[in-house]
């Protein structure tokens, strides 16, 4: 039986950190503390708010530098919603509210439109857009019958050709009701899913098709995740499953009024534990079944001592201030981050964008440090809007681009395609979708992770599980509390 009275740590206070908490107290957990080492909850939910001008009048509006958008299949997110009581916008958008349109732009300025057969008309066009279609469908296929049970959260048992995790079906609360039951795992025996840890590219080749990526690319690679011929197909498939990836197409997408980061910190006002800010955890011992957890606050540090431990920071930086056992450190050490960087910025009077857009060119290797996309957020505001602007500085078997490099390279192109920088409000570089590779993949890394769960009282949840985005991420938690707690 689990002993509810059990006093549980939880480190960071990002979508994992937060939902990890709400399912620790939908089943009946209530010692729990959320250490957090900066001043605000949400992570990489971060929605600065800046003055905009609507009509020639002064207002505010909420930006986005981390993460902006949800689709049907945000489940997890959805309970997180529920929770705290603060809803997205979306699919269909009023005006007054942020939304998602977006073009395609060439690096010359042009606008493309690769995806309307009756603008810019060729036999050309039109047989590559059959071609893509053809293949769509084929792939929708194999992921329903050749992949079977591909469409779970996480990774357990996929190297073995297995899978077991809550369904990501698009009904309901991904399996569990709105009480605190956690059904709807899904579990069985396909030996295909191995195919899974081929780098995305050559599974598509494997798999005739190819084009595909074409539909992939934009709210993958441009998104910071990385570039198709190193990131493991089971990491694309599993967050742009065919039904989210169809509503990226459609633009049937959410968003939040006043960001993402609300989310959490509705979140975080309803929990009867707040986390505790600018509070970082600095060192973890776990001696004789007890976890010491030491945190510094004001320059002071101080020590305490827990049953449980959840961590949902980077891995690859918690065997550095813990004491990590040799398999801690050996696995933790496989672990690959992207670098994705970005900038909110204004730009010169009357050039700034006036809706989203993607740059495909910029959306390969050869092409790292340039911007992959700017986003538009209020598009029915004055011109003068500011916008973002994000760019990949790292891709395995590539010189990585140094940041300042990358900020000198987006404005380049930003100005080349005809938005010139004015002057930047705010910019960062961020440890984005940590992941590991093909091989590491194959080899079975995560069911390793997956068995160490729970080994000295520590449990590891966050974006590592299954994927990084906020569904998969506040998925993770669900199903970590759903089975060990
Ligand atoms: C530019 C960008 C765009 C994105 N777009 C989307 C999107 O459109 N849709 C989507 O679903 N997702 C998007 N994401 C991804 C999403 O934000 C992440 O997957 C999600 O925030 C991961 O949650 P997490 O809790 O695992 O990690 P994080 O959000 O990184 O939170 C970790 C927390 O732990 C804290 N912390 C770290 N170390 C310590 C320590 N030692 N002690 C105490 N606290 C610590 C950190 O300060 C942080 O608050 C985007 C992210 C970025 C950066």
């Amino acid at each position: 039986m689990a002993d509810k009275n059990e006093k549980i740590c939880i480190i960071g206070a990002g979508p994992a950190g937060l939902s990890c908490a709400m399912y620790l107290e939908k089943k009946g957990y209530s010692d729990y503390v959320i250490y957090e080492k900066l001043n605000k909850v949400g992570g990489k939910c971060w929605s600065p708010k800046l003055k905009v001008k609507h009509n020639g009048v002064e207002e505010e509006r909420s930006f986005e530098t981390g993460a902006i958008m949800g689709a049907i299949t945000y489940h997890a997110v959805s309970e997180m919603e529920e929770f705290g009581g603060y809803y997205h916008k979306g699919p269909d958008f009023k005006k007054g509210e942020p939304n998602m349109r977006r073009e395609f732009r060439n690096l010359d300025g042009t606008v493309d439109h690769p995806f309307e057969p009756k603008v810019n008309f060729s036999i050309k066009k039109t047989l590559k857009l059959l071609k893509l279609k053809k293949q769509m469908k084929k792939l929708n296929e194999l992921m329903k019958t050749k992949y079977a049970g591909y469409d779970c959260y996480g990774h357990i048992g996929v190297a073995k050709g297995e899978y077991y995790g809550i369904s990501k079906g698009v009904d309901g609360y991904c399996g569990a009701t709105k009480e605190t039951s956690f059904p709807n795992y899904i579990k069985g025996t396909n030996p295909n899913l191995k195919d899974l840890a081929l780098p995305f590219s050559e599974f598509c080749k494997l798999n005739g098709v190819e084009e595909v990526q074409r539909i992939w690319i934009a709210p993958f690679t441009s998104f910071g995740y990385g570039f198709f011929d190193e990131i493991p197909a089971a990491l694309v498939m599993k967050y742009l499953d065919v039904t989210t990836a169809l509503e990226f197409v459609n633009m049937k997408l959410w968003t939040w009024q006043d960001g993402t980061q609300e989310i959490y910190e509705c979140v975080n006002k309803k929990l009867k534990h707040p986390a505790v800010l600018e509070t970082e955890v600095v060192k973890v011992e776990r001696p004789d079944g007890k976890v010491n957890v030491t945190v510094r606050k004001n320059g002071e540090e101080s020590t305490e001592t827990f049953d449980k431990l959840i961590v949902t920071t980077p891995l690859d930086y918690f065997k550095d201030y813990a004491d990590a056992t040799a398999e801690e450190k050996e696995l933790f050490g496989k672990i690959i981050h992207e670098r994705y960087c970005d900038y909110i910025a204004t730009f010169e009077p009357g050039k700034s964008p006036n809706i989203s857009g993607y740059m495909v060119d910029n959306m390969v290797p050869e092409r790292l440090g340039h911007a992959m996309v700017y986003y538009n957020r209020w598009q029915h505001l004055d011109r003068d809007c500011p916008a973002t602007v994000y760019a990949l500085a790292n891709h395995t078997g590539t010189p990585d681009v140094d940041y300042d490099t990358v900020m000198k390279t987006m404005d380049e192109d930003m100005k080349k395609v005809g938005f010139p920088i004015k002057e930047k409000l705010f910019a960062q570089e961020v440890y984005y979708c940590p992941h590991v590779s093909s091989k590491d993949y194959a080899d079975g890394w995560y069911d390793r992770l997956e068995a160490l769960q729970g080994n000295l009282n520590t449990y590891y949840a966050g974006e590592i599980i299954s994927f990084g985005d906020m569904e998969d991420t506040c998925a993770a938690s669900k199903d970590i509390i759903g089975r060990f707690f």
